[in-house]
């Protein structure tokens, strides 16, 4: 592999907690991965780990062929941008973008092409003889972003790069994102972010972190098609989780039987069976579940209904419902086998 990052079982503890548990994850050239979990992990942890802000406890960090984990921080060739900016306030956003070239020690004619070029791909020509406090957040984080790809590197990571955006700038953000990746096609990105639909809109794959360990790694259709397990059905896209008792070629749940694809699952045992919410139907059909409805929502395109199901909340997403149904209304649901994954038995919660 010429480029790319590569952890091999890096472990990373404070005052002996471990908060990253023997990571195994491979980023390969050109390639996004996000790295999406819940505060606290351990994302940050493992990007830092990347960085050299960290030193692992065990494991090794590659960059490409080189073993990069003795390397101080300067000598990895990485580009870094966190979620608060971190411009130096005092200078203007050229000199700001220059800064790694010059401790990088780069001749200065190389270093006015490479500071214009870095404005020009990130849309902030215009504003090179200003000085941060001049400018709005989303365009201090764009300097930002000029800064860490004006040295050039092979690795670039961005750490909730846009969680200190408001929501309508956060969207035109990653749509610059996605643009600016496909400029710059060799260059691997991990992505640390709490937010699925930045993972799910920007990664080529995407590393689930839950409490320390990476539970689950694939593309964003494979993990929301065919989650492995509950925590990643739920924090990759929201699913309805409900527990059932695998038969033969069926689940009984609540004791209703529905087709599904049962895998290798035994007869008589525990199962979670997952489904997502906009993949109900409401009425008759295939894999017909009965209820009553608890709760409705509108969120202008869809409308939420919450139906309690022999005691477990089902929720369904709607479109085009005309006439809703009122609350305490008996509904009938209906689903595809092909639109259920049946997942191992874990801790199902009813308290979304
Ligand atoms: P995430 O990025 O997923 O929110 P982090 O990697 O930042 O998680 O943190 C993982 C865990 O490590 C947390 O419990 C956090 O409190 C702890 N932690 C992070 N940095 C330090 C530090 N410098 N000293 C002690 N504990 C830390």
């Amino acid at each position: 592999m010429s480029g790319g990052i590569r952890f091999d079982s890096v472990t990373v503890a404070y005052d002996g907690n471990v908060v990253l548990d023997s990571l195994d994850l491979t980023v390969g050239t050109g390639e996004v991965m996000a790295l999406l979990g819940p505060s606290g992990s351990g994302k940050t942890t493992a990007l830092r780990a990347v960085a050299g802000f960290v030193r692992p406890a065990s494991g090794r960090v590659f960059l490409g062929d080189r073993d990069v984990t003795d390397l101080p921080p300067y000598r990895r060739g990485i580009g870094m941008v966190v979620q608060q900016y971190a411009l130096f306030p005092h200078m203007r956003v050229d000199a700001n973008v220059a800064f790694g070239l010059k401790a990088r020690r780069t001749p200065k004619a190389e270093i006015r092409q490479r500071v214009a070029d870095a404005l020009e791909m990130t849309g902030m020509a215009a504003y090179a003889r200003r000085h941060p406090r001049e400018l709005s957040g989303g365009q201090q984080q764009r300097v930002a972003i000029a800064r860490a790809l004006a040295i050039r590197p092979d690795v670039l990571l961005l750490d909730e790069p846009l969680s200190a955006l408001d929501a309508q700038l956060r969207s035109g953000m990653l749509t610059e994102l996605a643009r600016l990746h496909r400029e710059l096609p060799d260059v691997s990105i991990l992505y640390v972010t709490h937010d699925q639909v930045e993972a799910l809109t920007l990664a080529d794959r995407i590393a689930v972190m839950d409490r320390a360990r990476l539970r689950a790694c694939g593309t964003p259709r494979e993990l929301y098609r065919a989650p492995s397990d509950e925590f990643t059905a739920s924090f990759v896209g929201g699913a309805n989780l409900v527990p059932v008792t695998v038969g033969a070629g069926s689940v009984s749940l609540a004791g209703a039987e529905v087709k599904v694809d049962t895998g290798g699952a035994v007869a008589g045992a525990r199962a979670t069976l997952c489904v997502r919410p906009h993949l109900i139907g409401l009425g008759p059909g295939p894999n017909q579940l009965t209820g009553v409805i608890r709760e409705i929502q509108w969120r202008g395109a869809t409308h939420r209904l919450y139906v309690e199901v022999g005691g477990h909340t089902v929720l369904a997403d709607l479109r085009e419902l005309r006439n809703p149904p009122g609350l305490g209304d008996p509904v009938v649901l209906h689903f595809a086998p092909d639109d259920a994954v049946l997942l191992p038995a874990g801790v199902v919660g009813d308290d979304r």
